[in-house]
C-alpha cells in the first residue's frame, strides 16, 4: 500500500485533445519526496532538451507533496514546474489557498500538461474524470468574473486556478491565481498556460488520502498546531502577516524604494503593518493552516485585495507610492490582469527610473514619475494588454533594459533576467548571495538572510557560517515545497523542522529523519542547476551575480549611507557557497562526483558524458 501519495500521474497533451493516466514511479519517491521534487525529475526527464518555454513542446507540470491536503500545519501547497519564459532555465511557482488539496484529494500526484490546443480552453477535473473544456466565453476576462463564473458554472465546491488577460497576451511574469489573491506569481507561469491557451484549471476532489498512521498524524498535528497557537508572535502575525516586516525593513535599511534605488521611504509609516491592519476587513488562511495570513484589505472607496510584504513594498515603497488604498488598488488590478505583483512592481519602478533619466524619449505619450498612482496604474494595463511602452515591459526588465539601452541595463534589479523581490540588500552580503544563487532567479522565498545577518551574521562580513546558512536554509525551505506545504509556520512562528520529519513518517511510513529529508532537497538543487546548464549554453558562475546597483553603488541616505558590498567579499563568500554545494567554483556546476553521490548519475552523464561510476550513489 501506497500511503501519502495517491498513486496517479495524469497527461493532458492540448495538440491532440488526449488525456491518460499512468500509476506514479515509486522510485520517485525517497530520492525527490514530490511536489517540486517530483516536478524537477520529471522536467529533466520529458522536456525536449533546449525547447523554447513559449511552444508545444514545453511542459507544464502540477505536482503535489505527500503531505498537501493532509490534516498538518498548512499544508496546502502546489508546485507549478516549467522552464521559463523569463529566464529561459529551472523555474517553480507554488500555490496556496484550497486549491493544492483538492487536486490531491481528486486523486493525483502530478498532471503533466503539453502541448497547445486550438481554442481557449479550460481543464476541467472532477475526481477520476479530466475533460479538455471550451473557455472562449472566458477568454480576455479578469481573473476575478473567470472564478465567479466557472463557480456559477460548475458549483462552489469546485476550486478554480485561472490566467488573466496578462497571460494570455504572453506577458513573461504573468502569474495564476485562484481565490481572487493566492497566486502561482513567479516565472511565468500564467504566460505559459497562455500559450497552450488553458484559461483556468477547475477542479474537485473527494477522494481520501490513504495515511500510514492516522492517530499518530493527527497526534503529531495537534502538538504542533498548538505550538504554533500558543507563539508569542502569534497574535501579532493574525493581525499584519508579513507586513509586520515593512517597518523592519525601513528601521534597518532593506526596503526596496525607487527602483532599489534607496532603502528608506519616507512614507513607510502609511504602508506598515498597522496601516495595513486598519483596512483589514477579514482572517483569510489556507487550508490546514491556523495561522491566517491572507490580509484581505478594503480600500476606502471599496475595492478588495489581500496585502502582503511583497505586494506592499513592491507596489508601494518600490514605485514611491506610500497609500494603502492606492496599493490594495494596483494589487487588485494585477491580480486581476494576472500579473505577478513582484515583477511588476520592480518593472513599472524601472520604467519609472528610465523615464526620470530621459531614457523613455520614444514614448512621447508616457510620463511617469515615482509616487504616481494612475501612471502605475495605466502602466500595469498597458503592460497586461501589451499596449505602447507595456509591450516593451512585458518581457521583464532584463530584456526591457537591452532594448532601451544606454544605463538601463546597470539598473535592472534582476537575477537570471527574474525581477528582484522585495528587499533592498545592498547592505546584506548573505541575503545579496541568496538572490544571486536562487535557483529560478532572484526570489527571496528560497532563502531569506537577513535576520540571521542583523542579530548573529553580520551583514558585510564574509564568513564560512554565513555561506553555510545560505545552503541550509537553502535546503530548508526547498523542503516545503517538497512536502507541499507553506514555510511560515517554522520560518515566522518557529514550528521546529522536525515534526515535519515526523508528520512525513505518520503519512508516508517513510522512516526519514530531518537530514534525510534534507538530502532531498540538496539532491533537487543539484538537480535544477544541471537543468540551467542543460537549457542555457554557457551558463555557471556568471549568471549567479546580483545588479551593479548593489556592488558598485552605496546607499543614499539613511543610517548606512555610502555603504555597500563589494564585489570582492561577494565572490570569497560565493566561492564558499559552490564548494559547501559541491559544485566547481570555477564554472559553477555540480561536479560528476556530487552528482553521482547525490544518486544523479544521468543528470552527471549528461553533463559530463559516461564515465566510470566514481563514487557510491548515497540513497
Ligand atoms: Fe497560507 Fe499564510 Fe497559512 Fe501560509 S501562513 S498557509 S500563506 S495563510
Amino acid at each position: 500500500m501506497l500511503y501519502g501519495y495517491m498513486d496517479k500521474v495524469a497527461r493532458i497533451d492540448l495538440s491532440k485533445g488526449r488525456v491518460t493516466a499512468e500509476p506514479l514511479r515509486k522510485e520517485l519517491i525517497k530520492p525527490f519526496i514530490g511536489g517540486r521534487g517530483f516536478g524537477a525529475k520529471a522536467l529533466w526527464d520529458e522536456l525536449p532538451k533546449k525547447a523554447e518555454p513559449l511552444s508545444p513542446e514545453n511542459i507544464v507540470i502540477l505536482a503535489a507533496g505527500p503531505l498537501t491536503g493532509v490534516y498538518a500545519p498548512a499544508a496546502c501547497k502546489l508546485s507549478l514546474v516549467s522552464k521559463s519564459p523569463i529566464t529561459y532555465g529551472y523555474a517553480d511557482s507554488s500555490v496556496g489557498g484550497n486549491f493544492a488539496a483538492a487536486f490531491k484529494r481528486a486523486g493525483y500526484d502530478m498532471v503533466i500538461i503539453k502541448g497547445v490546443s486550438s481554442k481557449p480552453t479550460y481543464i476541467y477535473i472532477d475526481n477520476d474524470i479530466i475533460e479538455l473544456r471550451d473557455a472562449e466565453h472566458l477568454w480576455g476576462k479578469p481573473v476575478s468574473q473567470v472564478e465567479e463564473e466557472l463557480r456559477k458554472e460548475l458549483g462552489r465546491e469546485f476550486q478554480i486556478l485561472s490566467i488573466g488577460p496578462a497571460g494570455e497576451n504572453l506577458v513573461k511574469f504573468a502569474s495564476l491565481v485562484t481565490e481572487l489573491g493566492r497566486a502561482s506569481g513567479r516565472t511565468g507561469m500564467g504566460a505559459l498556460m497562455g500559450f497552450k491557451k488553458v484559461k483556468a484549471i477547475a477542479i474537485y476532489g473527494d477522494k481520501d488520502i490513504p495515511i500510514y498512521d492516522i492517530e499518530e498524524l493527527v497526534r503529531i498535528s495537534d502538538e504542533a498546531y498548538s505550538y504554533i497557537r500558543n507563539h508569542d508572535d502569534f497574535e501579532w502575525w493574525i493581525k499584519q502577516g508579513t507586513v509586520r516586516t515593512i517597518d523592519w525593513c525601513q528601521k534597518l535599511g532593506f526596503l526596496p524604494t525607487r527602483n532599489m534605488r534607496e532603502a528608506y521611504f519616507e512614507k513607510a509609516a502609511d504602508i506598515d503593518g498597522a496601516s495595513m491592519a486598519a483596512k483589514k476587513v477579514a482572517f483569510k488562511s489556507c487550508f490546514a493552516c491556523n495561522m491566517p495570513c491572507c490580509n484581505p484589505c478594503m480600500s476606502s472607496d471599496g475595492v478588495l485585495s489581500e496585502l502582503d510584504h511583497e505586494n506592499v513594498a513592491m507596489l508601494g515603497s518600490n514605485c514611491g507610492i506610500g497609500s494603502m488604498d492606492e496599493i490594495i488598488k494596483l494589487n487588485k488590478l494585477c491580480d486581476d490582469l494576472g500579473l505577478d505583483t513582484i515583477s511588476t512592481g520592480n518593472v513599472v519602478a524601472f520604467a519609472m527610473e528610465c523615464y526620470e533619466r530621459g531614457l523613455l524619449n520614444n514614448y512621447p505619450d508616457v510620463k511617469l514619475s515615482f509616487g504616481d498612482f494612475n501612471a502605475a496604474a495605466e502602466l500595469i494595463k498597458d503592460i497586461a494588454y501589451r499596449r505602447g511602452l507595456g509591450a516593451l515591459l512585458a518581457d521583464g526588465v532584463a530584456e526591457a533594459s537591452k532594448k532601451i539601452g544606454g544605463e538601463a541595463e546597470a539598473f535592472a534589479m534582476h537575477v537570471k533576467r527574474l525581477e528582484i523581490s522585495a528587499y533592498e540588500s545592498r547592505t546584506a552580503l548573505g541575503q545579496a548571495l541568496a538572490y544571486g544563487t536562487c535557483d529560478v532567479g532572484a526570489h527571496h522565498n528560497r532563502c531569506w538572510m537577513i535576520l540571521e545577518e542583523v542579530t548573529e551574521l553580520g551583514r558585510f562580513n564574509v564568513s564560512l557560517e554565513k555561506a553555510k546558512h545560505v545552503v541550509f536554509l537553502q535546503n530548508a525551505r526547498a523542503l516545503f515545497d517538497l512536502l507541499g506545504a507553506c514555510r511560515f509556520t517554522w520560518v515566522e512562528l518557529k514550528l521546529p523542522l522536525s515534526y515535519y520529519a515526523k508528520i512525513f513518517k505518520a503519512v508516508t511510513s517513510i522512516d526519514y529523519k530531518l537530514e534525510d529529508l534534507l538530502l532531498a532537497s540538496e539532491r533537487v538543487w543539484s538537480l535544477t542547476r544541471a537543468f540551467w546548464a542543460r537549457e542555457i549554453e554557457g551558463f555557471g558562475r556568471s549568471y549567479d551575480y546580483v545588479p551593479k546597483r548593489w556592488l558598485e553603488e552605496p546607499l543614499p541616505s539613511g543610517e548606512l549611507a555610502g555603504k555597500h558590498i563589494t564585489r570582492e567579499d561577494y565572490d570569497k563568500l560565493l566561492d564558499m557557497w559552490y564548494q559547501l554545494r559541491g559544485w566547481d567554483v570555477k564554472t559553477g556546476l555540480p561536479t560528476r562526483e556530487r552528482l553521482e553521490e547525490l544518486g544523479l548519475r544521468e543528470v552527471a552523464e549528461e553533463l559530463y558524458g559516461r564515465a566510470e561510476v566514481t563514487t557510491k550513489a548515497k540513497l
